[in-house]
């Protein structure tokens, strides 16, 4: 960014385009009151269109002739966009190898995008005056209503705002009547209240006595609020962990600083809301999906000017201003969630630890279950590993005990140990939290006759079989069709289910145990807005029930009533070919284990597997996450993999097979020659098709980059950017690059 200069002849513009530099123009005569500034908002010609862009450079020359430039068409700010939000927008599109328009264009609010004012919306608050406080009301003659509305302020001497007054029936001319007596005013105040509370203190509910190892964590964070500090907050399920962030908050906030939360998309729940919420007496502003606009903005403006104290969000929260920062906490930061996967691909854990360190201030990272990447820094001494290892209830999270599938018959997925390790668990009065990772009724239809499986046309996959209602659905492309009659190869009609999904068990267990409610939780039983928490309001009373679902079940609930968790297939993650497959299937099968005996009674955990002998899931049973995150580290390091090499994938995608592989082929070709010029240890694997080729009928072949040093691959990506921006051929090709993948 260039410094501040108030006459400029050249503005660079960044502009939402997926190009990747600055379009430059004119001021245009009436500039804004404080001068040309980056982070202004312009609006632009471009093309035949008109842009808003973000002004990056003020300078005096341009690569164009000055003649051809045009100038801007208005400048909408008189201050800059956030200093901070700005810094952290260029970091993302540079370390992302993504167009900076673009990026600022997605870390923006949509109604900023689209020009509105960033200013506060405001409200009207009305309050009486000393005179109207002792008024006789006979003053006021014939006026009744203005008699009333009088009556009303005078009963709220802290004022009541417009929305109030008018949904009371009350209008424009009684209000102006009160003012022009000099009996009532008005004051404009921010939509969004005040972060001061007024007097008594920042708690609404006193914080708990934390347990030895929670005020240890507490007090390792307390030391050092005031530089930036990275720690990694490991503990179970249970143990507190969020007990912890509430009253690291407090200190945050107490020091007049703002505190920013990240939590997985699935963990931003009203229970998760309602604990910030009750207590604190400050607010706390949510920025879940669902806001309005309108809303999204009051949130950001909110936090921007620093009446936010609090502000918890998923993913792309990361990108919200604050005048004042003071702590980020990442909750699950092991969540894959925090990583876009398309676009702009960035990961919301990782930029969190870059913002905090820009800022001087401390980011916690919080899991049971930490990636393997920060393990590393933790292990190195680059992040502070601090441990929760006990539950606040006392009872230790249950080992997971591996029942073998092989051979036996199965009801619902189920064998017949669990059925009845089930129907005891219930008939003693408790809560049963059965886990399958497959919505819809089985995973394929299948031909008994000929050995057909259902295909999706357009996609290297095969349908889901669903009963409610009953029809094939591909999940990558979301093709539906009907059930077929016959089989399509050989007209057999023998077509059956093939293995278990959530519908299907639901079937099974509500046949097997008539007498207790089963609740499915997926996404299609919980598409009603509401579904989810009617259940689990119902779930709550603590009668016993059957839970069914898949891993909406499985994190951040907090289950009081559950005391056995039968996880149907751990195979899953055991032989996927990405390699992160079983590190994501460990923490998954750790968290839903830890959803077992979080209360008074202790929990068991059953996990159905065709592979007890597998050394992974053995380690994993027996010794617990911890002794596996450190195979997986091994294995990884071996293997040279991340956490030990970056990595950066290139993918290419087309409707034509050839056309994909050849440009990733010109690509790998292009970037061999230039790395042969330099000395920068980077390795290029591919063209190889991607993990599922084909998906709605367009072809995937990527680029596999990996380097010890994150500059070398940092350079070897910007010169492939750079590459096919200008290659011809890449206009038929959509590409994108993508640094630390998450998913092959
Ligand atoms: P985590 O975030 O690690 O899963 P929580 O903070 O949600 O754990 O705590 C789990 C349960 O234990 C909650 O019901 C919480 O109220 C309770 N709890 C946490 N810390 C304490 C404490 N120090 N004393 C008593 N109860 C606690
Ligand atoms: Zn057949
Ligand atoms: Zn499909």
């Amino acid at each position: 960014m260039s410094a501040p200069s108030f006459a400029p002849r050249v503005l660079g513009v960044a502009v939402p385009t997926p190009l990747r530099r600055l379009f430059d123009y004119r001021p245009c005569p009436s500039g804004p009151s404080g001068g040309w500034r980056p982070g202004l908002r312009v609006r632009v010609p471009l093309g035949r269109r008109e842009v808003i862009g973000i002004i990056v450079e003020c300078r005096d020359t341009s690569d164009f002739e000055f003649s051809a430039l045009k100038p801007v068409s208005a400048c909408l700010d008189s201050d800059p966009l956030p200093a901070d939000w700005l810094w952290l927008c260029h970091f993302t599109a540079r370390y992302y190898q993504h167009p900076l328009g673009d990026t600022l264009h997605q870390a923006l609010p949509v109604l900023l995008r689209q020009g509105r004012p960033l200013e506060a919306r405001t409200r009207e608050r009305w309050r009486v005056t000393a005179a109207g406080r002792d008024a006789e009301t006979s003053r006021l003659g014939r006026a009744r209503r203005q008699a009333e509305l009088l009556e009303l302020l005078r009963q709220h001497p802290r004022g009541v705002i417009g929305s109030v007054i008018s949904a009371q029936g009350f209008g424009r001319a009684q209000l102006k009547g009160l003012a022009d007596k000099g009996l009532a005013e008005c004051r404009e105040e921010p939509l969004t209240a005040s972060a001061a509370p007024s007097g008594g203190g920042l708690l609404a509910e006193p914080a708990l006595v934390l347990n030895r190892e929670q005020a240890g964590a507490l007090a390792a964070l307390h030391q050092e609020l005031d530089r930036f500090h990275a720690c990694l907050l490991q503990g179970v399920t249970g143990s507190g962990k969020t007990e912890v962030y509430l009253q690291l908050i407090e200190a945050v906030i107490a020091r007049g600083r703002q505190a920013l939360v990240l939590v997985p998309e699935i963990g931003l729940t009203p229970q998760t809301l309602a604990r910030f919420r009750r207590r604190f007496r400050v607010p706390v502003v949510a920025l879940h999906s669902g806001l309005t606009e309108a809303e999204r903005l009051d949130a950001w403006e909110a936090a921007r000017a620093g009446r936010a104290p609090i502000v918890i969000g998923t993913r792309s929260a990361v990108f919200t201003p604050l005048a004042r920062p003071g702590v980020i906490v990442v909750d699950e930061e092991h969540d894959n969630s925090f990583k876009q996967q398309d676009g702009l691909r960035y990961h919301a854990r990782d930029l969190a630890i870059v913002r905090a360190q820009r800022d001087d201030i401390p980011v916690v990272l919080g899991s049971a279950t930490p990636s393997l990447e920060s393990l590393v820094q933790a292990r190195s001494g680059h992040y502070r590993h601090l441990f929760l290892t006990r539950r606040a209830s006392h009872h230790a999270p249950a080992r997971l005990e591996l029942v073998d599938l092989r051979g036996r018959p199965t009801q619902g997925g189920l064998i017949p140990p669990c059925i009845e390790a089930i129907g005891n668990t219930l008939d003693a009065g408790s809560q049963v939290l059965v886990f399958i990772n497959r919505r819809g009724f089985a995973p394929t239809l299948a031909c008994h006759a000929c050995g057909w499986l259902a295909e999706c046309r357009h996609c290297d996959a095969r349908m889901t079989l669903h009963r409610q209602p009953p029809r094939l659905i591909c999940h990558h492309c979301e093709r539906q069709s009907r059930l077929p009659e016959a089989c399509p190869d050989c007209a057999s009609a023998d077509l059956r289910p093939l293995g278990t999904g959530t519908e299907r068990s639901e079937e099974a267990l509500s046949a097997l145990f008539p007498k207790v409610p089963v609740h499915r939780i997926d996404r299609d039983s919980t598409r009603r807005k509401d579904a989810l928490e009617q259940m689990f309001a119902e779930v709550h009373r603590g009668e016993p029930c059957l839970l069914i679902g898949t891993q909406m079940l499985a994190k951040g609930h907090h289950l009081p009533h559950v005391t056995l968790v039968v996880v149907v297939n751990a195979d899953a993650g055991l032989y996927a070919s990405d390699f992160r497959a079983l590190e994501h299937s460990a923490q998954l099968l750790t968290q839903v284990a830890g959803r077992a005996g979080r209360a008074e009674r202790p929990g068991r955990v059953m996990v159905q597997t065709l592979h007890p002998d597998d050394p992974h899931l053995r380690l994993l049973a027996e010794s617990g996450y911890d002794a596996l995150a450190e195979m997986l580290l091994e294995e990884r390091r071996l293997a040279a993999l991340p956490p030990y090499r970056r990595m950066a994938l290139i993918r290419f995608e087309s409707p034509q097979e050839a056309e994909a592989t050849a440009l990733a082929g010109s690509a790998a070709t292009a970037l061999r020659a230039w790395l042969g010029q330099r000395s920068l240890d980077v390795n290029c694997l591919g063209p190889a098709p991607a993990p599922m080729e084909r998906r709605q009928n367009r072809y995937h072949v990527q680029l596999m980059l990996s380097a010890a040093r994150r500059s070398s691959l940092h350079e070897a990506s910007a010169f492939l950017a750079d590459w096919l921006e200008r290659s011809r051929e890449a206009r038929r090709v959509r590409w994108s690059i993508d640094i630390d993948p998450q998913t092959l």
